[in-house]
């Protein structure tokens, strides 16, 4: 038997990093099996769902090393309708299911008023089709359904526990749990590797792969994806999409590894390992029960270590969606005539091992290609003290004074001026990169000053001179 296993997701929003999750342990389960991943858009939510979300889907799983072309699919439920509806009426004329036009105020009112469930009212009254006719699926009085699960073992729940639960609404059309199993069944999934909110579901759709004569896949259900405060990541409250991550110049290799982190670890105490390695290592049934804590501070640290081993010229072109803006990327400070290239390169060693996320590069590298300084006011204000003017006119006299413009000379030139007053290196040069980069932070200094070159350096610090007369 091929293994078949699917991802799912409804288009009704940015793809959540749970999602991407999910889809790479079914990617990994499907190539460690010799099996097929089938790409499925659930669609059918016509209010909800926008083709650029299908889009950014297709875009997100492909960056993260999903790619076109290389899986099933995309296939799309709406275009099943047809089935949908089949199965919906072989339920019925089966006696499998029953229409039903009560109100949730018609069962309260027959049941007490907190009663949630449905009470079968319906269940042998013999009501026909009709606009308003809810389908109800007719679940077994006795018995318990056990759900096979790589992950959970046997989760057993006792079928009379069970409502009759809505398979096609009022107006005919199926809802979701039907909908998703005609769909896996057409589709021949062996395997239905999704997130752990489903796990109430599962007995339900069982039941009707049961009802429907055919043999229901094996489940695995993930746990949860949680914040700081153990709380399930929500698009509403946390940063939960990938493209954002992707655009704030995250690894894919990062990304993924991390992805896979949550809930699994690789053998050796390691977590930053190669793709190669999670691929043969990963176990589904070695997955916690314990939701997983999305750690954005150790994927940043995590992301920082991905960079660093680059190789340096793989790092200058991976940051070039962050030097010239490409599509949902902002554009730098700098018009494009004014990036250097050579420069740029010179400096990227130096950056490469400072940040953590390729969107850092702007504001690292912007003094080298604005004709003047971005000056952040507060690092200004902290840094120019009294002194710092006469400590910019001396370290203007002794720079232009120097002979050979590189980052030892420089270095030992400032430290020098420095001395003089009895200060350290440190506070000598605050004031001469706030006055050349506009910021506090950054690059090292003389490294800086030796790219961005004599005359250039110099101008700037005489302009800073002048704003502290
Ligand atoms: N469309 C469903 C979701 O995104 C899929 C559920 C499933 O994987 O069965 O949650």
């Amino acid at each position: 038997m091929t293994v078949r296993v699917r991802f799912a997701p409804s288009p009704t929003g940015m793809f959540h990093v749970g999602g991407a999750r999910s889809a790479l342990q079914n990617w990994i389960y499907a190539k460690q099996q010799g099996g097929v991943f089938v790409l499925r858009i659930e669609d059918t939510d016509a209010a909800r769902n926008k083709p650029e979300w299908t889009e950014g889907i297709l875009s997100a799983l492909d960056w993260i090393g999903i790619s076109r072309g290389s899986y099933e699919g995309p296939y799309f439920q709406s275009a099943n309708a047809a089935e949908h509806r089949a199965a919906a009426a072989r339920l019925y004329e089966s006696g499998r299911a029953y229409y039903c036009d009560c109100t949730r105020e018609d069962v309260q009112a027959r049941t007490g008023s907190q009663y949630q469930g449905y009470d079968g009212y319906h269940r042998d009254r013999g009501l026909g089709p009709g606009p308003g006719h809810a389908l109800r699926f007719r679940t077994p009085d006795e018995g318990a359904t056990v759900v096979v699960d790589l992950i959970r073992g046997e989760p057993t729940f006792e079928n009379k526990l069970i409502e009759d639960f809505v398979i096609a609404r009022g107006d005919g059309s199926p809802v979701f749990l039907l909908a998703n199993v005609v769909d896996d069944m057409t589709m021949g999934i062996t395997h239905v590797i999704r997130a752990e909110e489903h796990l109430p579901n599962t007995p339900k759709q069982q039941l009707l792969w049961e009802a429907l004569g055919v043999k229901p896949p094996i489940w695995a259900h993930v746990p949860v994806v949680v914040n700081e405060k153990r709380q399930k990541l929500s698009k509403r409250r946390d940063k939960v999409a990938l493209e954002a991550y992707r655009d704030e110049g995250y690894l894919a290799g990062a990304m993924r590894n991390y992805l896979m982190l949550l809930g699994w670890a690789p053998s050796g105490d390691r977590e930053i390992v190669p793709w190669s390695v999670i691929e043969n290592e990963f176990r589904l049934d070695e997955v916690n029960l314990s939701s997983a804590f999305f750690d954005e501070k150790k994927l940043r640290a995590f992301n920082g270590e991905y960079i660093r081993a680059l190789p340096v010229t793989e790092f200058i072109d991976a940051c070039q969606p962050w030097l010239t803006g490409t599509g949902t990327i902002p554009p730098p400070p700098w018009q494009p005539e004014e990036f250097d290239a050579d420069a740029f390169a010179a400096v990227a060693p130096l950056a490469q091992t400072r940040i953590a996320v390729l969107s850092e590069i702007v504001p690292n590298v912007d003094f080298l290609f604005l004709a003047s300084p971005l000056i952040d006011e507060a690092a200004w204000t902290k840094t120019m003290k009294d002194g710092s003017a006469e400590l910019l006119d001396d370290a203007v006299a002794a720079f232009e004074a120097l002979e050979s413009w590189d980052a030892e000379s420089l270095k030992s030139t400032l430290e020098a001026v420095g001395a003089e007053r009895g200060l350290k290196l440190g506070k000598t040069q605050a004031p001469v990169r706030v006055a050349v980069t506009g910021r506090t932070v950054g690059l090292p200094l003389f490294e800086s000053l030796e790219v961005l070159g004599r005359e250039r350096t110099l101008t700037r610090i005489r302009a800073a001179r002048l704003r502290l007369v």
